[in-house]
């Protein structure tokens, strides 16, 4: 309540706006992951790797736009490619172009897909890559793990789909990492089309799939005659060629976006060429994909540059290294305490457990122990010390942000971990 209270005081501008925008959009908000009680602070400009609030406070930003905001906010190379593409190719042409073509190729060629379509979002490819999946396969069903996050509209969190997902009846879930049962209901679902999986949960809480799990599940799917389908809309960035390349995964198709835009609107599915010409419009019978943006001439330039440029393979490795020594120090600190770090690279999931729980393999793990109210302390006190988290304990590191910045942030849960 103390830190509630001092949030309050110290942010009068983020009350007063949320007051006003209560009075035009539901709630004050348009995205709801980013609605906090009492209010959520208003961000008012980010440059580089900070952002600073309405009422002028510093921050560095470790929301990083939820994996989108890889590169900061005003990198040098994407600055220069908005200006260039506005001035050599204007916005969107209503036409196929070169940028597409080039980026689609660079796509392919990085992350080993025969065939790419673009798209705004995550949550559109993985729409466009479902359709797909049901189209060449002539069924429907598709298998999904509970704390699955596929987009707005493609949620399992808890077990079940959420109230808004589409078409709810033809999900059906199975426990993350749990081999034999998600094996078992691959083997027993009828009409099953696509198993759907991120190869490390994301919004469920940055749990890695094990590699046992997920390639038993990829051969359950295949015996099955279904398509395996990655969702690596937030794992592209953990390696070189993404995390399913990593492993050796193999999928039939895969889904991205975030990053890849360059800061900008973006998605992306892909795979096999036989599977992919669902999509080939010179083919009778083929399916329709659309969207008035999905090649819009800044995606294509701002996505292709940024990852040729500045998100290299050996930028891509070194960067995630420096995530993984991030998290061996946050949970060599807290070892011990209620407090625990997951992920992989990059991407850190904080957890608050009443058990302390080290070794969490799905949201069940979590689900009846959770300490929200710590984790609500945290985020509280972490402003406080200069750090822009997610409320629910979600950190995507920006490529460039200093090991100084980083170190201050390990004294600073250092700190709590002394005080709480
Ligand atoms: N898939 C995963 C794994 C995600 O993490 C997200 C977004 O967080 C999406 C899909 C949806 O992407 P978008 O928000 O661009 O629709």
């Amino acid at each position: 309540e103390a830190a509630e209270a001092s949030f309050i005081a110290n942010n009068p501008s983020s009350k007063k706006y949320h007051n006003e925008a209560v009075e035009y959009l539901p709630g004050g908000n348009t995205r709801t992951l980013l609605h906090t009680s009492p209010f959520p602070l208003a961000i008012h400009k980010g440059q580089g790797t900070y952002v600073w609030d309405e009422d002028g406070h510093q921050y560095t930003d470790l929301v990083g736009e939820l994996s989108a905001g890889l590169y900061g906010h005003s990198h040098p190379v994407i600055r220069k490619a908005i200006d260039s593409t506005l001035v050599s190719s204007g916005l969107s042409l209503g036409a196929t172009t070169r940028l597409e073509r080039e980026y689609a190729s660079l796509l392919c060629k990085r992350f080993c897909l025969d065939r790419v379509r673009m798209a705004n979002t995550g949550t559109e490819a993985n729409l466009h890559a479902l359709a797909g999946a049901r189209h060449f396969t002539g069924r429907r069903k598709v298998v999904v793990f509970s704390g699955g996050y596929h987009g707005a509209v493609l949620s399992f969190d808890g077990g079940k789909p959420s109230a808004n997902t589409v078409d709810r009846d033809l999900f059906v879930v199975a426990k993350y990492n749990d081999t034999s049962a998600a094996v078992e209901t691959i083997r027993t679902t009828d009409d099953l089309a696509a198993v759907l999986v991120e190869p490390m949960q994301g919004a469920g809480g940055c749990i890695p799939g094990t590699e046992e799990f997920l390639f038993a599940i990829r051969q359950a799917s295949q015996e099955k005659g279904a398509l395996f389908i990655l969702d690596e809309v937030m794992t592209s960035r953990l390696a070189p060629h993404g995390l399913g390349v990593e492993l050796g995964l193999k999928p039939d198709m895969v889904t991205m976006g975030k990053y890849l835009g360059g800061g900008l609107a973006f998605g992306a599915f892909g795979g096999r060429q036989e599977v992919m010409a669902v999509y080939d419009p010179r083919v009778a019978g083929c399916l329709a994909h659309s969207g008035t943006f999905n090649n819009n001439t800044l995606s294509m330039t701002v996505g292709c540059t940024a990852l040729r440029d500045i998100f290299t393979e050996a930028a891509c490795k070194a960067f995630n290294e420096r995530g993984d020594r991030l998290r061996d120090k946050l949970n060599a600190a807290s070892h011990g305490t209620r407090l625990s770090f997951t992920g992989r690279g990059s991407l850190i999931g904080l957890h608050f457990t009443e058990l302390g729980l080290r070794n969490i393999t799905c949201g069940e793990d979590v689900r009846g122990q959770e300490r929200k109210d710590l984790r609500d302390l945290f985020w509280f006190e972490m402003l406080e010390a200069g750090f822009w988290t997610t409320r629910r304990g979600f950190i995507a590191l920006m490529l460039d942000i200093e090991d100084q910045q980083l170190e201050t942030f390990v004294d600073s849960v250092v700190a709590f971990i002394a005080r709480h």
